[in-house]
């Protein structure tokens, strides 16, 4: 009865991790969770405000499907003041989200035998996203020695004449590492060479640690900004995870077709959004300031803590809001009956029976890792991390 299309497709792991612990939480357990991809912090009241206003003035119809001109302005002078790149507004779109974002440009990109690589670990939409358009995702591997920034050979190795695209994504959720300019050269030469275009998910750019810079790959020259859809949004950067809104920056036929796709889909995103949107991008930003120092002090806190924790071993994520401890070494230990073989079982496990809620690696294409959210109180964290630290205690060889 179901197309081929919606049986290749598995729900979002990680909205299904927090659906089953709300439902425990819903049930009266104390449930810590460390699985939620959002800020836990509240959209800034000038942006609400701005919301406000716009319904009050009515504002409540249907606008371009691309989004207004006045929230495509605000777009291009962020991209060139915080990137230093120059787009004109039919080289815009606005979205539902930066997820949306991201599935317009695989419905205007990818076709059937298309290949896709993305590097693993990876977000978990992405290689269903391909799937969705009958491409082929192709994976490569990272690794925690190279902070899990591709090796240009490794990913030399996985083109072929079909590679439409290479799906890059930094700050990186779920590692939190950060592409540094001379990877990213290399990458741009590759995408040059055997011409395919580099989508580069830059949601996290706003969330840097230890003076870290975040570098655009389209800012390396005007060739390979000619290759690079450019996704970015609002909801990490300024807590608006609820409101929808995300855009991309791309050649202009691409933007066209992404276009007249949503044209027929979603239509524009909303219009209330749009206003809140414009504010969010040319008001005071010195929420974002304020929000990331309070994740990095939790990131800190956090990583330095599980290191603690026998068989676990966590780098020091340089963006984004998640920790990815390796637990390859706790898999074949048992706690009574129970044997832990995989990313799934210890998470399963920890839910259980520390009561605390975090995502296995295997969603994201790393069975040797979890992945926590700092993304939560301090004294969440401190009081899960404890959770955590006595449940592994309890595993036995
Ligand atoms: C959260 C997230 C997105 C999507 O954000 P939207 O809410 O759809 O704007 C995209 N990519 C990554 C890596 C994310 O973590």
């Amino acid at each position: 009865m179901l197309s081929d299309r919606a049986r290749k497709i598995k729900p979002s792991p990680t909205l299904a991790i927090d659906s089953k612990a709300k439902a425990m939480k819903a049930a009266g357990e104390d449930v810590i969770s460390f699985g939620v991809g959002e800020p836990d912090f509240d959209t800034p009241e000038n942006i609400k405000e701005a919301a406000v206003k716009a319904m009050k003035d009515g504002f409540t119809k249907y606008t371009a499907v691309g989004g207004i001109d006045p929230l495509k302005d605000a777009i291009i002078d962020k991209l060139k003041a915080d990137n230093g790149l120059s787009y004109k507004r039919d080289e815009i779109i606005a979205s539902t989200g930066a997820k949306h974002s991201l599935y317009n440009v695989a419905q205007a990109l990818y076709g059937p035998g298309d290949e896709v690589i993305i590097p693993a670990p990876y977000w978990v939409s992405y290689p269903d996203q391909v799937l969705l358009n009958d491409a082929v995702p192709v994976f490569v591997e990272t690794f925690e020695a190279d902070s899990f920034r591709v090796r240009a050979e490794a990913l030399e190795e996985r083109i072929t004449a079909k590679t439409k695209a290479l799906i890059l994504n930094s700050p990186s959720n779920p590692t939190g590492m950060i592409y540094d300019r001379k990877t990213l050269q290399k990458i741009a030469e590759l995408a040059l060479k055997h011409n395919f275009y580099i989508v580069s998910d830059e949601i996290y750019e706003k969330l840097v640690y230890d003076g870290a810079e975040h570098i655009s790959v389209a800012s390396l020259g005007d060739e390979v900004k000619s290759k690079t859809l450019l996704i970015n949004g609002l909801s990490k950067s300024h807590a608006m995870t609820g409101w929808r809104i995300g855009y991309t920056a791309g050649p202009a036929e691409i933007v066209k077709a992404m276009t007249n796709i949503q044209s027929q889909s979603t239509s524009n995103p909303t219009s209330i959004t749009q206003k809140a949107a414009i504010e969010a991008l040319r008001g005071p930003q010195d929420f974002v300031a304020a929000m990331r120092t309070e994740f990095d002090k939790r990131r800190r806190y956090l990583i330095e803590e599980l290191n603690r924790i026998d068989g676990m071993s966590c780098l020091m994520p340089e963006g984004a809001f998640y920790a990815f401890p390796n637990t390859g070494k706790l898999y074949g230990k048992k706690a009574g009956e129970r044997q832990i073989a995989s990313s799934a079982d210890l998470a399963l496990y920890l839910l259980e029976e520390a009561r605390v809620a975090l995502v296995h690696g295997s969603a994201f294409g790393a069975d040797n890792y979890i992945r926590l959210s700092y993304a939560t109180s301090f004294e969440d964290i401190r009081r899960g991390v404890e959770r955590i630290r006595e449940a592994v205690g309890r595993l036995a060889a």
